[in-house]
């Protein structure tokens, strides 16, 4: 299916690796100018070069760290000037601290809201004007299934993931008169670095191995296996093709059949 976002201009949050660089690797092999950000310039740098080599054009990149909002506007104001003004916003962003209520103080509080909830929020409010005028935009927040089903040792994750879904519902009902969507998708047990070091953390408290925790949250998936990055940026692609228009305010999980609730 040909999805019609070929030379749009699209930047992916929190992208030199994981889910984020998988889905930037599908903008750029669907045509887009795709710029990606995070905070390790090596690993970026690394990234871009890899991407170049596989898929014949190279993201433009940028330093971001997430928590600090000068950062988030000097990095739209750099895509603005090196490729753009932005079509697809791709919200990511590093998993927060782990931890249950009591293991968490102010700053980690403080940390978690403003990396997941406010750089969307940030990013948002800088790309909305041109999406605007441009009578076109698509945003895809990446979030988790701790929205649907509260993961126990993830409390800020599941606290700003949750109200950035509502907020964007809220959002949706504003843009849509302007073709602008934005919607969730919100990954199961994904195998990433993210995913192995939750594995390691988890490994400390409980004496297992790392292996072995990562093998039993596969057979607590009824597909039986973790997922692929590439099986969540299939989805974020389509959400911000032509043919997704009709469909805004909305969370997908992909999760392997996880999540026990139906809707
Ligand atoms: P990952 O660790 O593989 O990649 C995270 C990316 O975020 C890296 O590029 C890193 O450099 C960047 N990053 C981290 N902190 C940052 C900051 N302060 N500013 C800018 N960039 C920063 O993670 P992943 O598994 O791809 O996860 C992506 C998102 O999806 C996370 O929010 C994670 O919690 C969520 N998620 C992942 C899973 C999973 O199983 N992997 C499941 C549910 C939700």
């Amino acid at each position: 299916m040909d999805l019609n976002i070929n030379d749009k201009i699209v930047l992916v949050s929190a992208a030199s690796k994981g889910i984020g660089r998988a889905a930037a690797e599908l903008f750029v092999k669907e045509g887009c100018k795709v710029a990606i950000c995070s905070t390790n310039q090596e690993n970026l740098i690394k990234t871009a070069a890899e991407i170049k080599k596989n898929y014949g054009a190279e993201p433009f990149w940028i330093v971001c760290d997430l928590n600090v909002e000068g950062d988030i506007e000097n990095t739209v104001f750099e895509v603005r000037k090196h490729i753009g003004e932005i079509d697809i916003l791709v919200n990511n962003c590093g998993g927060p601290a782990p931890g249950r209520f009591d293991d968490l103080n102010e700053q980690d509080w403080s940390n978690g809201y403003n990396q997941v909830l406010m750089s969307a929020v940030r990013f948002i409010r800088l790309v909305l004007p041109s999406m605007k005028a441009n009578e076109f935009g698509r945003i895809i927040n990446i979030t988790s299934l701790s929205v649907k089903q509260p993961v126990d040792n993830l409390m800020l994750s599941n606290a700003f993931r949750s109200a950035l879904t509502a907020m964007s519902k809220t959002l949706s009902n504003d843009i849509g008169k302007h073709d602008i969507t934005i919607n969730n998708v919100a990954p199961g047990y994904t195998l990433t670095s993210r995913l192995y070091e939750l594995a390691v953390s988890r490994a400390k408290e409980t004496g297992d191995s790392h292996e072995l925790i990562l093998s039993k949250m596969a057979s607590d998936v009824p597909m039986k296996r973790l997922g692929r990055p590439d099986e969540i940026a299939s989805l974020i692609v389509y959400l911000a093709s032509k043919q997704a228009g009709f469909i805004t305010g909305q969370t997908f999980v992909v999760d392997g059949g996880v999540v026990k609730s139906t809707y």
